[in-house]
């Protein structure tokens, strides 16, 4: 080929955005003289390459957009620390068919109990099966409703979580909402009921929900959203940092 097809083809990968063909047509045109592939083994190794580059990309892009706070992975959860929590069960959410289902997923349990490293673990396998996620706080994701309100945007706010197939709303509970901030987060996980998998991780019973949220029939209609066809996980024992340094072991 002459140097300017080469610099037409260069332009064209660009153009089209196949950077992984773009990097390794060449080095697989000599492979495939030294192997003597078929056109077609040719063909297929660049179309390889470049699908394995954006899956790649795909799951970092999902990873990054989902704003974990911290990157914990289902691998580096100790199950055997927290014998009340059953592993199986944990693994086969892991495979993401809740997700299919928009099924929600409660985790509820004293602090320190892995609550949060498991809700960013299942996370991060959504992310890897090209799933999107998105993190909040409760507190945080109540603070963006309450902006989105104020500037009219609620509703593009409503259908942007709807884009997604998963949202993680950490720490449940932990402060009482203000009125308004309950009735926005109702409206929230209503909108997404039976539409996107919610994981729920708090500390508090489902007896103590209305004291955070301090209306009756709010907190049923909630319950009622986030439980319905739920899986529920319970942890109970005490807090694993804790156990770990009275038993001397230093590895966080
Ligand atoms: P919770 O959300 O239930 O309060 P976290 O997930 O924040 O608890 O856990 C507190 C810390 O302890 C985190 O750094 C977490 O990675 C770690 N941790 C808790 N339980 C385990 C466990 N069983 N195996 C490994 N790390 C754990
Ligand atoms: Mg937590």
């Amino acid at each position: 080929m002459s140097s300017d097809a080469f610099w037409q083809l260069e332009q064209q990968l660009k153009q089209l955005h196949l950077g992984a063909i773009l990097d390794q047509y060449q080095a697989q045109a000599e492979e495939a003289v030294r192997a003597n592939w078929s056109y077609e083994t040719y063909l297929a190794s660049l179309i390889e390459r470049e699908s394995e580059r954006r899956t790649g990309n795909r799951r970092r892009r999902r990873i990054k957009e989902a704003r974990f706070p911290v990157l914990k992975e289902l691998a580096n959860f100790d199950f055997e620390a927290l014998p009340s929590l059953n592993k199986q069960r944990v693994l086969a959410l892991a495979e993401g068919h809740y997700l299919q289902r928009a099924e929600p997923v409660l985790m509820v349990g004293n602090p320190g109990l892995g609550k949060t490293h498991l809700a960013i673990g299942l996370g991060l396998a959504a992310c890897r099966q090209g799933q999107r996620v998105r993190f909040y706080t409760t507190t945080g994701l109540v603070n963006e409703l309450h902006q989105a309100q104020d500037v009219y945007q609620l509703p593009r706010f409503l259908d942007r979580a709807l884009r997604t197939q998963l949202v993680i709303l950490d720490e449940f509970g932990y402060v009482p909402f203000s009125t308004t901030g309950a009735q926005l987060l109702f409206q929230f996980c209503s909108a997404l009921h039976e539409r996107v998998s919610l994981i729920i991780t708090t500390n508090l019973p489902f007896g103590d929900w209305v004291q955070v949220l301090g209306d009756e029939r709010l907190t049923s209609g909630l319950l009622d959203c986030v439980t319905f066809r739920s899986h529920i996980l319970e942890f109970r024992g005490e807090s694993y940092r804790f156990r770990q340094q009275r038993e001397g072991n230093t590895t966080p």
